[in-house]
């Protein structure tokens, strides 16, 4: 099941929450920042052991004081214009980390927008991808509940019509 919700991806009580990191995963801006604020130093100490992480691929720790179990960091595409590999790239920030979650015994999952901030990626395609790319991984993972978790209310009207068109 897929559902959308406007707020603060940190706040969510869920088995994981997706961090849309960078490759060096020691913190940045955006969402990256709040979830570390909000998980306090012990994530940045965690992450420091996993040496990093490819664009596209994605990584698990726990996700100490946040309300949710476990934080999946993934590192989005920096948008080049769509011919550098960034609609796969992005598909594969999603599968990988559904894939990651399903692995660690995750019944519900919270995403963000991932590469749509600071990374530049056009909102309706990369929707449109996430959507595409959830709904094709929920079809083996019945049990999962992703939730899509839109930062303004803009955005969440761009999902909810990006899903009411799929
Ligand atoms: P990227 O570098 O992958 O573009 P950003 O963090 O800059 O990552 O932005 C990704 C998306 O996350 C943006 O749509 C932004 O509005 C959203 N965002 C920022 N903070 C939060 C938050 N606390 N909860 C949910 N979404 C957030």
């Amino acid at each position: 099941m897929i559902k959308l919700l406007l707020g603060d991806i940190t706040q969510l009580s869920v088995d994981a929450i997706v961090n849309a990191a960078n490759s060096s995963l020691l913190g940045g801006g955006g969402v990256d920042g709040a979830i570390h604020r909000a998980a306090g130093p012990r994530l940045l100490a965690a992450c420091e052991l996993l040496g990093g992480c490819e664009v596209g691929q994605a990584k698990i720790t726990a996700g100490f004081d946040l309300p949710a179990r476990w934080v999946i960091h993934t590192v989005g595409p920096v948008w080049r214009g769509g011919e550098n590999g960034e609609p796969e790239l992005l598909a594969s920030c999603y599968r990988n980390s559904l894939q990651l979650a399903a692995e660690n015994d995750c019944r519900s999952i919270a995403y963000p927008a991932i590469s749509t901030g600071v990374y530049g990626y056009p909102k309706a395609p990369a929707g449109r991808i996430a959507l595409a790319t959830l709904k094709q991984g929920l079809e083996s993972l019945p049990g999962m509940t992703v939730t899509l978790v839109s930062f303004c209310q803009a955005d969440y009207r761009l999902q909810e019509a990006l899903l009411e068109s799929g």
